[in-house]
């Protein structure tokens, strides 16, 4: 009857010793220790937890960076990354309380990308949770292109930038509980602009506020010259089928709409309807707050601002850190509603 044996041994391993060898592996990573999940709190997923001994917390972080300079990917810890972005993304002689609202723009920008985290990683380079390129990501640079960068004003520099980012950190801007999908530019036109008016959603803190005393920025005003040939050719090249020509250029372009923070909305050119935002990118101008002159054959755009206007100007909040503002309060006048939390 040795087979019962056998039998019973095998049903004992199968429904009791199994599962408990497994409980106990999930109770070595810490599993038990999780937090309750709540509707309020916005929590990193498990992923995270059974990793960790302390999951919430950024020391334990690292972001997967796609270097552009290098054509390389980087992990490192999220802080020291934050450093990277604010070198990158604004003057080091900037206001520090201006530095410190642009860190925790940078790290809330990273959080919600990070793939860890339940965020979609960087959309052109898969393997990294962000990439280096201002355009696409958020520009970032390494500690040598700093040095490079800085040359003797490198030891002064870094050091407040990583006084700005160890002063603010791990904190984040949320709304409702949600990190904020982050928007920055380097001027405004003296007001911000709505993000329905340059992406393809509105979001509730990207509302039209004032921007003031950004009137001295090296980006401020900039004028753009082509002649009447060259505009009709960059703008066929785009819209073949217009019948835009060189002559009597300036009674072929109209301004149809202006959006509420004063940037042009629609423009007609040569019979065509075509966005500002689209106008911009097709001539390459600094905004989309633009006016025409007509000078014999020449065209002459004149911009004001520099970016797409949504969300915190950087030189914006440099003056409002000359007036004494602090971050939170230069954060909550440019992301309308939100809180500035730690990511913990
Ligand atoms: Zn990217």
């Amino acid at each position: 009857m040795r087979w019962w044996i056998n039998l019973l041994l095998s049903i004992v391993i199968i429904v009791v010793v199994i599962p408990a060898l497994t409980v106990q592996d999930f109770s070595l990573f810490g599993f038990d220790d999780r937090m309750p999940p709540s509707e309020t709190d916005w929590q990193p997923r498990d992923e995270i937890d059974i990793k960790t001994k302390s999951p919430k917390s950024v020391e334990n972080l690292e972001v997967t960076v796609y270097d552009h300079a290098t054509k390389s990917i980087i992990k490192m810890p999220l802080e020291e990354y934050i450093v990277g972005v604010v070198a990158a993304e604004m003057p080091a002689s900037f206001e520090l309380e201006a530095l410190k609202a642009q860190a925790v723009a940078a790290r809330t920008f990273a959080i919600r990308k990070m793939r860890a985290l339940g965020g979609s990683g960087c959309s052109s380079h898969p393997q990294a949770d962000v990439c280096s390129l201002y355009s696409h990501c958020q520009a970032w640079i390494s500690d040598e292109q700093q040095k490079k960068n800085w040359g003797s004003d490198y030891a002064t520099n870094h050091e407040k930038i990583v006084r700005a980012v160890e002063e603010t950190r791990g904190y984040i801007m949320t709304y409702k509980g949600t990190p904020i999908e982050v928007f920055f530019h380097s001027t405004s036109n003296g007001k911000t602009e709505d993000a329905g008016e340059v992406f393809s959603h509105s979001l509730p803190y990207y509302t039209v506020v004032e921007s003031p005393g950004e009137e001295n920025s090296p980006k401020y005003k900039q004028t753009f010259t082509f002649s009447n040939d060259q505009f009709v050719k960059i703008f066929k090249s785009r819209y073949p089928d217009s019948n835009l020509s060189a002559k009597n250029l300036s009674s072929q372009i109209k301004i149809k709409s202006y959006t509420k923070s004063g940037r042009v909305g629609e423009l007609i050119v040569g019979g065509i309807t075509v966005k500002g935002t689209d106008f911009r990118y097709l001539y390459g101008l600094n905004s989309t707050d633009f006016k025409f002159k007509f000078e014999g054959d020449k065209v002459i755009i004149e911009t004001t601002g520099y970016g797409h206007g949504v969300g915190m100007s950087q030189v914006g909040a440099n003056y409002m850190a000359q007036q004494g503002h602090t971050y939170t309060d230069i954060l909550r006048h440019y992301y309308k509603g939100v809180d500035i939390e730690k990511y913990r």
